[in-house]
């Protein structure tokens, strides 16, 4: 799939007790294919939840995410998790890391899911390794490893899958400046390298300039995208 994603008035609202939340509210926004997105806004203002709808995590209280043709809010679970196999990457802050698997065979894990062959994984997994620089670590284990080192193979697992859009949530939110940077050049590199679209939230606005565009929101609404 080759596409540009289109969410429509997007709503999501969630009720606690007798108390609704517009955590998303009438949102509108393209994200066109191979471009890289920085999505900011303070704590609570609804980036998570803007991820999670797009990605078919959660489904919106109203409104349409299209992928090209296809409405992901009309999608059934069984659906949804092959669509999400198929075309989503993420990323996510704490990594998500398995920590009995080696640096490897975490990398492996979503082509595993698509019914790769062992043969075939390993040898994905270990190209994508190397092109986040972790060559040398395949054999360890997370807790074996440094932030930034989790976060190369959070990266690599992403990647892996030749997904269309991966969107990435606080990636560099656990580390430290000289780190972020890395991270931020080895995300957005690889996303031009092969053409994915790529989403990453942030509060740091420094890292804007890594983007094509820059969505800004609050309370649940777009405020800006530049
Ligand atoms: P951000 O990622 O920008 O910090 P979130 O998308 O996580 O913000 O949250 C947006 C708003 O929705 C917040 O007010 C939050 O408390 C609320 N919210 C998020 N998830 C849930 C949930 N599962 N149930 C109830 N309220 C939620
Ligand atoms: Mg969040």
């Amino acid at each position: 799939m080759a596409d540009n994603v289109n969410l429509r008035h997007v709503t999501k609202i969630y009720r606690m007790g007798d108390e609704k939340i517009a955590a998303l509210n009438d949102v509108c926004v393209t994200f066109e294919k191979g471009k890289i997105y920085c999505l900011t806004g303070k704590s609570g203002s609804g980036k998570s939840t803007l991820l999670n709808v797009t990605a078919g995590l959660e489904k919106p209280s109203r409104g349409e995410i299209v992928f090209g043709e296809e409405h992901v809010e009309r999608m059934n679970e069984k659906r949804l998790a092959l669509f999400r196999q198929r075309y989503i990457g993420f990323i996510f802050q704490s990594y998500n890391l398995i920590p009995t698997l080696t640096a490897l065979e975490n990398v492996m894990m979503p082509l595993i899911f698509r019914g790769v062959r062992a043969r075939e994984r390993a040898a994905a997994a270990a190209r994508m390794l190397d092109a986040v620089g972790l060559k040398n670590r395949a054999r360890h284990k997370p807790s074996q490893l440094s932030g930034g080192q989790q976060q190369r193979v959070s990266i690599a697992r992403a990647f892996v899958n030749n997904p269309s859009i991966i969107f990435a949530d606080e990636p560099t939110g656990n580390l430290d400046t000289k780190t972020t940077v890395e991270m931020m050049g080895l995300m957005c590199g690889m996303a031009r390298e092969y053409a994915r679209t790529l989403v990453i939230v942030t509060h740091n606005t420094e890292l804007s300039g890594y983007a094509d565009g820059t969505i800004s929101i609050s309370d649940g609404r777009i405020e800006s995208i530049v």
